[in-house]
């Protein structure tokens, strides 16, 4: 059985993440979503937030399973016996620090874990999670950006805030 992982903060997942879980889920057979808790960056949601909106966002994808991780990635690879990683690519601009984080899991696992890269689909190539919560913040709109159910936890996060 293929197992890939996809890791990431989805802080919200956005159309971009969905496009890319949509497309791996038809290439393997199982496809873990494994949401980072210990990203260097400082999260809008928590961890069970994320897992919770990911999970509703999947819910027509079979093969596709939300899961969350701390620690090296690699670490949870072999836990899981995972071999390969799913990242995605919306520009050049992403290619040098993904190709380096790829390369330091290939050295790692001593060539156990494999990256395949994903380019984005054309519609998603300007959207990242921190550019929804910038619209949102401001209540621009966000309906291009992630499916109606996050629109409105992002809207209500921020009104709570201000
Ligand atoms: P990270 O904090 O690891 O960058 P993200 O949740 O921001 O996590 O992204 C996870 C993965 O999804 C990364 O490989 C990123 O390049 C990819 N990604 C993010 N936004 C898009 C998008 N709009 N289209 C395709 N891939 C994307």
């Amino acid at each position: 059985m293929k197992i890939a992982v996809y890791p990431g903060s989805f802080d919200p997942v956005t159309y971009g993440h969905l496009d890319i879980i949509k497309r791996a889920s038809f290439m393997f057979d199982e496809v873990i979503v494994a949401v980072m808790c210990n990203s260097a960056k400082t999260p809008l949601f928590t961890l069970d937030e994320r897992v919770k909106m990911l999970e509703e966002a999947v819910s027509d994808l079979k093969n596709v399973k939300i899961e969350s991780f701390s620690g090296l990635l690699i670490d949870y690879c072999r836990k899981m016996d995972i071999h390969i990683v799913i990242r995605g690519l919306r520009a050049i601009t992403d290619f040098e620090y993904e190709l380096q984080i790829a390369q330091t899991n290939k050295e790692l696992s001593h060539n156990e874990v494999d990256t395949v890269f994903l380019t984005t689909s054309l519609k998603y190539s300007y959207l990242s999670s921190s550019v929804v919560k910038e619209i949102a913040r401001y209540h621009g709109d966000v309906s291009p950006c992630v499916p109606d159910f996050i629109a409105d936890i992002l809207y209500s996060k921020y009104n709570k805030e201000n």
